[in-house]
């Protein structure tokens, strides 16, 4: 079979890029291993709820229509609403369609699926940038009689054994699972290593309000200090909850969370914790207050003083007089461990040599760099701080869907052809 453009990928980055080709007339097939949505159906836990609110979620050509902005949605309302795209969209997508191969070929590139082989000029990956759940080589070495378990597998607390559970990372998926599960009445504790302090809401606005306001959610990649650290930070330790509360890391002690340092390695069955804990807590309060500063500036300066709630500060994060630098896992009752250490995408079916030596796609902006008319979409601040945000994916779409038409020679009207040269002078 043969089209221009191959988009591996119904998740939000596909289905935006798929509307965008097909704004600029351009041929293409969205190719799904599963259904669409097809992470959020299958990746999550059950009570997960988006951390962004439900106005924040603007793709190209669709956005929030209910009557309630401000909530979270659900992960079955998050599902319903990446269908409804898909609906209103009808792209020319295959599901059940798993893409076992992509090589490069003497006119662009040939994409192997269980449904049968492509020839195209362009290839968008656009297959999440969250496909594997990290754990790291102290993994290995637990007793074995200790449940093991990352979120992309969890489900509830009550399908972990009884007893205390140790979760390993703070950032927003740790933070929230140590929360559900302290609240499910188990005992819990939490190993923290760098993270990203954030308040729910600020002067009475959602966290994401100012992120949207201030214009960081837009900052471009390529005026970053340090691009690399930016892409490889921990998610901002917030949860959308109902009532909004936090989930920091006093806010998790207030519930009972037992807060240790990073679970640094194993001596028989003593877990062995950083001495770092006060070191990274005092880091990600600095950090607060930095970013709470940089917001009560852009207020002053835009005249909000007086129509939001007065400036404050969280207090500083409570860390013992001398945290423990041990664990008996036994002793203290731990019976699993929750891997909540980061996620990485992950391209076993890839065959064009473009991946660095840690697996990462090799790209400027989600143009892959030795390889034309290979693209990538959804990574970590691809081409803007909001890139792997639902409200992110379509800036990056239009973006890159102006290159690829460009690389393919399809003609485009005036106004896309401009975009394409703005892109190009970027
Ligand atoms: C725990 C968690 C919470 C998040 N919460 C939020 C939030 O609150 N708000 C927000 O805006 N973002 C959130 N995100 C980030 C982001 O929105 C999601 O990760 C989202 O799923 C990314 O969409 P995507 O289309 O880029 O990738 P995905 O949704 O992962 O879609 C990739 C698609 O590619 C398919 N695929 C993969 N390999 C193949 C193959 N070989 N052949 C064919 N198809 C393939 C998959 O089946 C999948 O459908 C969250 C992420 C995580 C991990």
């Amino acid at each position: 079979m043969r089209t221009t453009a191959v988009v591996i990928g119904a998740g939000q980055s596909g289905l935006a890029m798929s509307w965008w080709l097909a704004e600029r007339a351009l041929d293409h097939v969205v190719l799904e291993r599963g259904e669409v949505a097809n992470t959020w159906r299958t990746e999550r836990w059950d009570s997960l709820t988006l951390l962004t609110p439900n106005w924040q979620s603007r793709l190209p050509g669709h956005g929030y229509e209910g009557d309630d902005p401000d909530s979270y949605r659900t992960m079955a309302e998050t599902i319903a609403f990446i269908e409804r795209y898909a609906t209103l969209l009808s792209p020319p997508l295959r599901t059940h369609c798993p893409v076992v191969s992509v090589r490069s070929a003497s006119s662009g590139y040939e994409v192997v699926t269980e449904q049968g082989t492509w020839q195209c000029k362009a290839v968008v990956l656009a297959t999440g940038a969250f496909n594997v759940a990290q754990v790291p080589a102290l993994g290995a070495e637990l007793p074995a009689g200790l449940l093991q378990i990352t979120p992309a597998r969890y489900r509830t607390p009550a399908e972990l054994p009884d007893g205390g559970v140790l979760v390993v990372g703070a950032a927003a998926t740790g933070a929230q699972l140590a929360d559900e599960i302290a609240r499910s009445g188990r005992d819990v504790t939490l190993a923290v290593g760098e993270h990203v302090r954030a308040p729910r809401t600020y002067r009475g606005r959602d966290i994401q309000w100012w992120m949207d306001a201030t214009g960081m959610n837009d900052e471009p990649y390529d005026r970053v200090e340090n691009l690399n650290r930016a892409r490889n930070l921990p998610a901002f330790q917030i949860a959308g909850y109902p009532d909004r509360r936090d989930i920091d890391l006093n806010a998790l002690r207030a519930i009972g969370v037992r807060i240790v340092g990073r679970a640094a390695g194993l001596r028989d069955d003593t877990l062995l914790l950083s001495g770092s804990l006060r070191n990274v807590c005092e880091l990600a309060d600095l950090k607060l207050n930095r970013l709470l500063n940089m917001f009560d500036e852009w207020a002053a300066a835009h005249d909000l003083d007086r129509a939001i709630d007065p400036a404050h500060r969280p207090a500083p994060t409570l860390v013992d007089a001398t945290p423990p630098l041990k664990l008996g896992l036994a002793k203290s009752g731990i019976r699993a461990v929750v891997w909540a250490t980061g996620f990485r995408a992950d391209y076993p079916w890839l065959q064009v040599p473009v991946l660095d030596r840690k697996g990462r796609v090799v790209h400027d902006g989600g143009v892959v760099t030795g390889s034309p008319g290979l693209y990538v979409l959804g990574l970590p601040f691809l081409r803007r701080r909001k890139s792997t945000l639902i409200d992110g994916v379509g800036d990056d779409a239009r973006d890159l869907s102006a290159h690829l038409c460009a690389h393919v020679g399809a003609r485009q009207a005036p106004e896309q052809e401009e975009e394409r040269a703005a892109f190009q002078r970027r």
